[in-house]
């Protein structure tokens, strides 16, 4: 099969072609695995991270990748979820131990065995992977291959992000920046939470016409004090600043949720302008997200259908990888990224 594989850690500027085009055995599903037939991957940004070293893979050569759609090619002897043909998803969570505390619990994303697909497994940038069928998710029909394929990433993730904010319907939420999670986020919370005002703070201009576009009941920039205190905010920034506006911003009980792997280190010293009584005093509480747990994919899924939520997508061909790479890099056009393989 083709993929398109990743040797070792580089830097993009100084190299534009960190993936190789490479023909692979096909891989031999296990007895609770199925074989799938890969016909489009989204192109994310934790993928950079990859690449660069920041969220290095645990093995080389390793196949990027962990926004997968395809179709049921082989079934292992003893799968009894899925036959052949039928479509679907991978997403970040290729496996955990489904014994331990935190999975037994629903929160596999926090298994101490969590492996991630296309970091800890091989990926989607590929004709073909294999995976257990406890992780492969039914696509609902509205969706086609390369529409679902971004929704599994920034959209799961920023459905446990609102759901870990623990909102109710009629309180007030803020969306610290204003990324590709967040466009899905105001989606899900206006249908969720129809009598809830959302509050949208990004640094640019053209983001926060966009906000209002979506729904935003105000937009302002990252330090401007809204006209509503909040009872919940979500940060997707990669620095800190934000994170001490936000707090200053939030209702007494409030929650601050940050969807973030790391955090930049340039604008630390913003955390020494961090006040006791404005920022953390009368019981706020911060909380991070990580990774995403097998059920929000299942929820996200179903809640994207029923919205319903449609991406917009720049196809690229699977031998195009590196060029949707630099230009995710680059930023060069909004809307998801898709391998169509
Ligand atoms: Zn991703
Ligand atoms: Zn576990």
């Amino acid at each position: 099969m083709k993929a398109m594989v990743l040797n070792k850690i580089c830097k993009l500027e100084e190299n534009q072609h960190p993936l190789e085009l490479m023909d692979l055995p096909i891989p031999v599903p296990e007895e609770k695995e199925i074989l799938i037939k890969i016909s489009a991957c989204g192109v994310c940004h934790t993928e950079l991270d990859e690449i660069e070293g920041r969220i290095p893979p645990s093995e080389f050569p390793i196949i990027l990748g962990h926004q997968i759609v395809g179709k049921v090619d082989k079934t292992g002897s003893k799968v009894t979820k899925f036959k052949i043909n039928d479509r679907v998803g991978i997403a970040w969570i290729n496996s955990a131990c489904g014994k331990c505390t935190f999975c037994i619990e629903g929160n596999d994303n926090l298994c101490e065995q969590f492996k991630a697909t296309g970091r800890d497994v091989q990926g989607g940038y590929a004709e073909y992977t294999t995976i257990s069928e406890d992780f492969a998710y039914t696509i609902p029909e509205l969706f086609s291959d390369l529409e679902a394929a971004p929704l599994l990433c920034a959209g799961t993730i920023g459905y446990r992000s609102l759901r870990l904010t623990g909102m109710k319907d009629g309180e007030n939420l803020g969306l610290v920046g204003f990324g590709a999670s967040a466009h899905l986020v105001i989606q899900m919370a206006r249908h969720r939470y129809p009598n809830s005002k959302i509050f949208v703070f990004a640094r640019n201009e053209g983001e926060r016409r966009f906000a209002k576009k979506l729904g935003a009941f105000w937009a302002g920039n990252i330090d401007d004090e809204p006209p509503e205190k909040l009872h919940c905010a979500i940060d997707t920034t990669p620095a800190w600043r934000p994170i001490v506006e936000a707090l200053k911003n939030l209702n007494q009980g409030g929650r601050l949720v940050i969807n973030a792997i790391r955090k930049e280190e340039i604008d630390k010293g913003s955390l020494l302008k961090l006040d006791y009584t404005a920022h953390l005093w009368l019981e706020k509480e911060i909380k991070s997200v990580a990774n995403v747990a097998k059920q929000d994919v299942i929820d996200f899924l179903q809640l994207a259908a029923e919205i319903p939520i449609k991406p917009e997508v720049q196809e690229f061909k699977l031998e195009e990888a590196n060029r949707a790479l630099v230009e995710l890099k680059e930023s060069k056009i909004r809307g998801a990224k898709v391998l169509r393989i």
